[in-house]
């Protein structure tokens, strides 16, 4: 029975002897108040870990064969959870069993997927809460929280008759941050303290063995004290799906749907470098639902494309720009596509200019493959691509607009990365230590240098832009394909597109 119950009890028997003995409603209100209160306050130090639980366990089990690409994290974590499985074998050896696993990576890459999986592998009860559910304004409470939290994830497991139990704490940067960090740092301090405390406790003697998972995206900010040997024993990367990974994962995603022979899923994957599972799985949902709305009976490629859009941009507006601003915008939008295309041949995917989330319209390239290490020459391409909207529109119209200011922020950024690198005319340096002064003039000489090139490059190129931009306004979306076909007749025939 718990504190809740007795206090209802009470507070029952209190109300009805005080009807009985004095009928005045004065005191009865104030004592309904007083056990309201109590009432509230019992409830906050007893949060439901098990309800959690128990709605995770009614789930489908999810399978490792479930989780897209993530090799390496999926390899590393089965030979951990062999200890889960071996209780016999570890203790014969002497071996010192691993008691935390800590899952690190960006937000979406499946690391709630692979403690899942590690649960249903070992055959494991499995218990989920999140960093943030243990820190409270009142001393003492997340401590207390979190001595529940492995007693009830011991009783879930006996009540589940499994000798294992997985505990997976999703933000656990919010419970386990560096000590002394926080401004009511003695609550968190005391949480974090009790948790290593719980941790150091586990066993392979005990009745049930607990293995406690973490996931971060800011592994930084964890305290020490917490991943060393003996705590959080391994620390698994759960990075970014590479090209395969994402194919995987888009395959998973898209298998209870129906999907048209003809689309080449290998071309989405590419287009997707940087995208998280969990972006893959909303792609193929959106994709879906574009299909559904059009009322074709299968997802084609058309609709995975628009799709990538959707999930990078956001949906599209009804914000419409009036003629002569729609006009500037295409004539923006070619000049990126019409740099991209020049100085990395094949690498535009889409230009349109429909307008989604922020964006009045946008240019998409698609890298041929992964790309994990830039150089110079490739650095600086991308910055005359970022410059290639504004320096179209001083050519074609005669001026800039305020629409370049998110390309030239993200030139600025290249630029920094160039000096950062040691690539730079200013050799090895460490950016924060550059006076401000020499930083600022080197960031300029590296794009007044890109920006020259690109007004070369499209000086010769004005109708050429012209001719794409109209498309572009009839048409809102022109393909790289398209593109590519127009700079060829344009090369074929180079008094035709100079104007
Ligand atoms: P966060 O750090 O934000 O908590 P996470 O890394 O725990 O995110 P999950 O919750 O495991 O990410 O993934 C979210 C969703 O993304 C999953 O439900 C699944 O649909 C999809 N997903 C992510 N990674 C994969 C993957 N590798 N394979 C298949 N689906 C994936």
């Amino acid at each position: 029975m718990r504190i809740r119950d007795v206090l209802m009890g009470v507070a029952v028997a209190l109300v009805i002897i005080l009807l009985w003995y004095q009928p005045s409603f004065i005191p009865i209100v104030f004592l309904a108040g007083l056990f309201f209160l109590l009432f509230r306050f019992s409830s906050f130090k007893t949060p439901r870990f098990s309800a959690v639980g128990r709605s995770l366990a009614k789930r489908k089990p999810v399978g490792f064969d479930q989780i897209g690409g993530q090799e390496v994290a999926k390899k590393e974590l089965l030979e951990a959870l062999d200890f889960l499985l071996k209780p016999q074998q570890i203790r014969r050896m002497g071996i010192r069993p691993i008691k935390g696993i800590m899952l690190v990576g960006p937000p979406g890459t499946g690391k709630t997927l692979l403690a899942k999986a590690a649960a249903s592998y070992t055959q494991s009860s499995f218990l989920s809460v999140a960093g943030s559910e243990f820190i409270e304004m009142y001393a003492g409470v997340g401590a207390q929280r979190v001595r529940r939290l492995f007693a009830e994830c011991r009783a879930k497991a006996r009540q589940e008759h499994k000798k294992s139990a997985i505990l997976f704490i999703d933000e656990i940067d919010i419970l386990g941050g560096k000590r002394g960090m926080h401004s009511s740092h003695l609550e968190y301090d005391q949480t974090l303290n009790q948790f290593l405390v719980e941790l150091d406790g586990l066993g392979c003697h005990d009745d049930v063995n607990i293995l406690v998972i973490g996931a971060t995206n800011r592994p930084e900010i964890l305290d020490p004290a917490l991943l060393r040997p003996g705590r959080f024993d391994r620390v698994v990367r759960v990075d970014l799906p590479d090209l395969e990974g994402r194919l995987q994962i888009l395959k998973l995603h898209l298998t209870n749907k129906p999907l048209d022979r003809q689309v080449d899923l290998k071309k989405i994957a590419r287009e997707t470098f940087g995208f998280s599972g969990a972006h893959l799985e909303n792609l193929a949902n959106e994709a879906a639902i574009l299909a559904m709305r059009q009322n074709e009976a299968t997802i084609k490629e058309h609709h995975l494309v628009e799709a990538v859009d959707k999930v990078i941009l956001g949906e599209k507006l009804d914000r419409k720009p009036d003629r002569e601003e729609l006009w500037r915008v295409a004539v923006h939008e070619t000049g990126h596509a019409l740099v991209s295309e020049i100085v990395n041949p094949g690498s535009v995917s889409t230009v349109t200019i429909t307008p989604r989330g922020k964006a009045l319209g946008y240019m998409r390239q698609h890298p041929e493959r992964d790309y994990y290490l830039h150089t110079l020459e490739y650095l600086e391409r991308q910055i005359a691509v970022q410059l290639g909207g504004s320096v179209s529109e001083k050519l074609i119209l005669g001026s800039r607009s305020t629409g370049a200011i998110g390309d030239f922020n993200q030139a600025v950024e290249l630029a920094k990365k160039i000096i950062g690198a040691g690539l730079s005319s200013l050799g090895v340096v460490s950016i924060k230590d550059l006076p401000r002064g020499l930083l600022h003039r080197t960031i300029r000489q590296i794009i007044n240098a890109q920006e020259q090139c690109v007004t070369d490059l499209l000086a010769g190129q004005k109708g050429l832009i012209k001719e794409i931009a109209s498309i572009l306004v009839d048409e809102e979306k022109i393909s790289g394909e398209l593109l590519r076909e127009k700079i060829t007749v344009a090369r074929d025939e180079p008094r035709q597109a100079v104007l």
